[in-house]
């Protein structure tokens, strides 16, 4: 091509590529004014090979936040992975800043787990959905899982033998982060957790195969290492060990002060 032929050619595709970037797209999850909610932009790129200007299609930095809103949506977490932030974590007193310190080194961890347990209403919930949302930050699946529903919907399924139950306990065992809110919390009697051998099928089912496959798994739980022996070893033994002996594994003592619902 010569000078002019160029500068035609350039005008050319420049103006269709404008026309384009001009057109308004309906994405969700975040409104964008760099590519009008299309995804990305058109640019216009002058090809050696083919002697040519060429369209090309770049990607919008906004996909890597929509994409990470939409796992959010299906992790299960909602908006609460956007309020229970790490900057929005209580770290007056000593042991909070150590809990914190544990949970953001976690972050970087392949195949740890993170156990939080004890004293109801202390924050685990909220330590827990921050390490959560730095996981779908990065790209990663996460699963949000209530002990209390989940729990129950699936021991449901069990017990009417349903067809339903591989493909529903498939999304925990499989899932990159499984993140399970409150584990073995049912319906109390006399203030004492009673746990069933339904909820102990069920979690070692879950954490056995994930203790296998080498996955992330967070855990808040009222219980104690004690506690959770009690209730089943091989359990807590996974849990255990998996937490690497308790650099990831945090027990908050029972004392009413540290109850922030109170
Ligand atoms: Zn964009």
């Amino acid at each position: 091509m010569n000078t002019e032929e160029r500068i035609a050619r350039h005008t050319a595709e420049q103006s269709l590529a404008d026309f384009f970037n001009s057109q308004v797209g309906n994405l969700p999850f975040y409104d964008c004014p760099e590519c009008k909610n299309k995804g990305g932009t058109i640019v216009v790129k002058y090809v050696k090979s083919h002697d040519d200007y060429l369209p090309f299609w770049r990607e919008c930095a906004c996909m890597k936040i929509r994409r990470a809103r939409q796992k959010g949506m299906q992790s299960g977490l909602g908006g609460a992975q956007e309020n229970k932030t790490f900057d929005s974590y209580n770290t007056a007193d000593i042991w909070q800043a150590n809990v914190k310190k544990a949970a953001m080194e976690y972050i970087n961890e392949p195949k740890a787990w993170f156990y939080i347990g004890g004293q109801s209403g202390a924050g685990k919930t909220h330590i827990c959905t921050a390490i959560a949302a730095e996981c779908l930050k990065r790209g990663q699946t996460v699963r949000y899982m209530v002990w209390r529903e989940a729990g129950t919907r699936l021991k449901r399924l069990v017990s009417f033998k349903s067809d339903d139950y591989e493909s529903e306990i498939e999304k925990y065992k499989n899932v990159e982060v499984l993140y399970i809110d409150d584990l073995f919390k049912s319906r109390r009697r006399n203030n004492e957790l009673s746990v069933t051998d339904g909820d102990v099928n069920l979690a070692f089912e879950i954490l056995n195969y994930r203790y296998n496959k080498g996955s992330k798994t967070i855990i808040s739980c009222e219980l104690s290492l004690n506690e959770l022996t009690e209730i089943d070893e091989a359990i807590a033994g996974r849990i255990f060990e998996k937490t690497l002996k308790n650099k990831y594994f945090v027990y908050i003592r029972k004392d009413d002060t540290r109850n922030y619902r109170m």
